[in-house]
């Protein structure tokens, strides 16, 4: 067997194990590497890399609907956990301690945060006086822990690094469109430049934020079937108000207590893009999100290696000077073949060939990772036609992955119903909901699937809850999720 076989041999194939194939991709693209503290990873320079356009990309979003950065401490002191029953009763678990420093015993435990609702609210107690001061639109770019039981690389670490905006209002209204605005950026985000399609919704009163009045989530579907949530915007009402004393003078001169917002992404969302694009050659990245868009592969035998290495070095720069990430490959001690695997296995979206016929011609070749699709392009329109491929991967990845969704999306009736299609094949399910919690309990303990939000658009509207056959109050997708 051929070496490149060989390389390829060791990602397990999905549809054997779907989770070996997850860790096995993400080790071989050198993503990360496991930390010797439980749960915590390290994001290594091409993992990063992802985490870096994100966040440009989100950064830039923030700003232009009037946000600004900020920083706020890492540690929280306890008390401030007891000022929202809810929040503390929902982030207690999960919370490490700090309990001694140089070498003394705190007057007060430090919790490292897990999300900044307490302390900000602290802050903006001081910060905010009158209408005038408000809205207030702060963004932190942070790391967060939440000791969690079942970690997986990614998806579910107990350090993450993550953004989260949080905002102060006079209205209800006007916080509640703000709810909704970075939710839509956030679907925008992960549609355009992740090309991951989602569902978007409300999420039911037992899956939202702890301490929000509402929570509403972006759900996408990973190629096993399973969930992953991938964004969250909570309208807090004036809970985390109340309990920080966020109030102002209105217009009226009255005092009122600021109606409060908060939301985020984190890096799970560079799993939801491995498990989502990825395929049994490896990691499969869209152009938008990916460090390396294009990778060029010298080609041909030695004699000719030195003028083909010249006129792939001068196409390099005239790329690189347009704006593409491109990397050139001309190592010799590996063959093209191994570098066409490897590069594919690194999720590189486009490769470009050149040798010594496409130098006689003006041309050379692009390869797509995505479909395989080979295009022979003149050297003189390489730049729009090196656009114009990554435009249409980026494109045709979203439409694919739209496709699959929606071919493991199925409506259903009954328990029943749902039980099956959960053992044999996961997916999302549509189903009628009464609204209790308790039978939102039964389908978690039956199937394993929980409520993923209570879409805004659905195809049909359910009549019968799937559980009790009462009347359905809302029409609402389950699934299994990470
Ligand atoms: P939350 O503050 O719970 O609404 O979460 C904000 C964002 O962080 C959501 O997109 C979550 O999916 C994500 N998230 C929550 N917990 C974790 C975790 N342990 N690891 C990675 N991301 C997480």
């Amino acid at each position: 067997m051929s070496k490149d076989k060989q390389f390829v041999k060791e990602i397990t194939p999905q549809g054997e194990d779907f989770s070996r194939w997850y860790i096995d991709v993400i080790k071989k693209a050198d993503l990360m590497d496991y930390s010797p503290v439980r749960g915590c990873i390290v994001f290594k320079p091409e993992g990063y890399e992802i985490w870096e356009l994100m966040q440009r990309e989100l950064d830039a979003k923030f700003k232009e609907t009037g946000h600004r950065n900020a920083y706020f401490p890492l540690f929280i002191p306890e008390s401030f956990f007891q000022k929202e029953k809810e929040h503390v009763e929902g982030f207690n678990p999960e919370l490490p301690w700090v309990t001694e420093a140089a070498g003394e015993k705190l007057e007060e435990r430090l919790a490292i945060r897990p999300t900044s609702e307490t302390m900000i609210g602290h802050m903006y107690a001081k910060w905010i006086q009158s209408y005038r001061d408000l809205p207030l639109l702060v963004n932190q770019w942070a790391n967060v822990v939440r000791w969690e039981k079942r970690t997986l690389p990614f998806l579910r670490t107990s350090e993450f690094l993550w953004q989260e905006g949080h905002t102060a209002h006079e209205t209800e209204e006007e916080a509640r469109e703000e709810t909704m605005r970075m939710l839509d950026i956030y679907r925008a985000f992960v549609e355009d430049f992740l090309s991951i399609p989602v569902i978007v919704g409300q999420k039911t009163p037992s899956e939202k934020f702890a301490g929000a009045r509402d929570t509403y989530s972006i759900e996408a579907m990973m190629k096993d079937g399973r969930a992953v949530q991938a964004g969250t915007s909570h309208y807090m009402g004036t809970n985390f108000a109340e309990a920080f004393d966020i109030k102002f003078l209105d217009r009226d001169n009255q005092l009122q207590f600021a109606h409060t917002t908060s939301w985020g992404v984190s890096t799970r969302l560079i799993g939801a893009l491995i498990m989502v694009h990825g395929d049994d050659r490896g990691l499969n990245l869209p152009p938008k999100v990916a460090p390396t868009q294009l990778i060029m592969i010298p080609i041909g035998p030695a004699k000719t290696r030195e003028q083909v290495v010249a006129k792939a070095d001068e196409l390099y720069a005239e790329l690189k000077a347009a704006g593409i990430r491109v990397r050139i490959d001309d190592r010799t001690d590996q063959s093209p073949g191994w570098k066409f695997n490897e590069y594919e296995m690194r999720g590189v979206p486009l490769r470009l060939e050149i040798g010594p016929r496409d130098m006689e011609n003006g041309q050379v070749v692009l390869v797509s990772r995505h479909s395989g699709e080979k295009r022979i392009v003149q050297q003189d329109r390489l730049i729009e036609e090196v656009r114009t491929m990554l435009d249409d991967i980026q494109k045709q990845m979203y439409e694919d992955a739209k496709s699959f969704m929606q071919d493991n999306f199925k409506s259903v009736d009954t328990l029943d119903e749902m039980r099956g299609m959960m053992e044999q094949k996961r997916g999302f399910v549509l189903a009628g909901w009464c609204g209790s919690d308790a039978c939102e309990h039964t389908v978690k303990e039956e199937t394993g699937a929980t409520s993923r939000n209570i879409p805004f658009e659905v195809s049909e509207h359910k009549s019968q809850c799937l559980v009790c056959e009462e009347n359905a109050k809302h029409t609402v997708v389950f699934a299994r999720a990470y």
